[in-house]
């Protein structure tokens, strides 16, 4: 797929500022989501220029299908280096699928304390969802089938591709 990255981070990064000023949002705070989301939200971050440090949240321990998946999550502490009561939140991940890792990033970032709003952003939208989840800035919406994964290839140039999973 013929998809340049750096443009879709800008084209992201140019939503978020528009939403955030038609909303007057003072002194947002973004939170990647590990591992995947912590790389675009450092894009992001840096495009943004936001002055508090990046946060990092692990969902590991959150996830309520950790078994059914098959995953044996290293689950590695979260870093919010900001308090997130009456904050306005920029949850960022890398790909958005049934929506269960958001579900588990919200619960977590509720036992920290009560933000102000949450939006969401990330650089793939994949169908699928299972929860009523939606991000609100969208780097690429894809429509893939369960048996596909979008996988990133780089660096240079960094590109998506999809693959089917244990296909060919
Ligand atoms: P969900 O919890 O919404 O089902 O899945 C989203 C999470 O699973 C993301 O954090 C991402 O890391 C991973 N994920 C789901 N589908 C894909 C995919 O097609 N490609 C990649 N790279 N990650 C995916
Ligand atoms: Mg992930």
């Amino acid at each position: 797929m013929n998809e340049d990255i750096q443009a879709l981070l800008d084209a992201m990064a140019e939503a978020l500022k528009q939403r955030l000023s038609a909303q007057g949002t003072p002194d947002p705070v973004m939170v990647g989501i590990h591992t995947g989301g912590v790389w675009v939200a450092e894009a992001l971050h840096r495009r943004l220029a936001l002055r508090q440090p990046l946060g990092m949240l692990d969902i590991s321990f959150y996830r309520d299908d950790f078994s059914r998946i098959g995953m044996h999550p290293q689950v590695k502490p979260s870093n919010l280096p900001f308090s997130v009561d009456d904050r306005h939140i920029i949850l960022v991940d890398d790909v958005l699928f049934t929506g269960r890792t958001i579900r588990a990033a919200l619960n977590e970032i509720f036992d920290f304390g009560r933000p102000a709003s949450v939006t969401l952003a990330v650089l793939v939208e994949r169908g699928g969802r299972e929860l009523p989840i939606e991000a609100q800035v969208v780097g690429k919406h894809l429509s893939l089938r369960p048996d596909q994964q979008v996988k990133l290839r780089g660096p240079d140039p960094l590109r998506l591709e999809i693959v089917s999973i244990g296909g060919d």
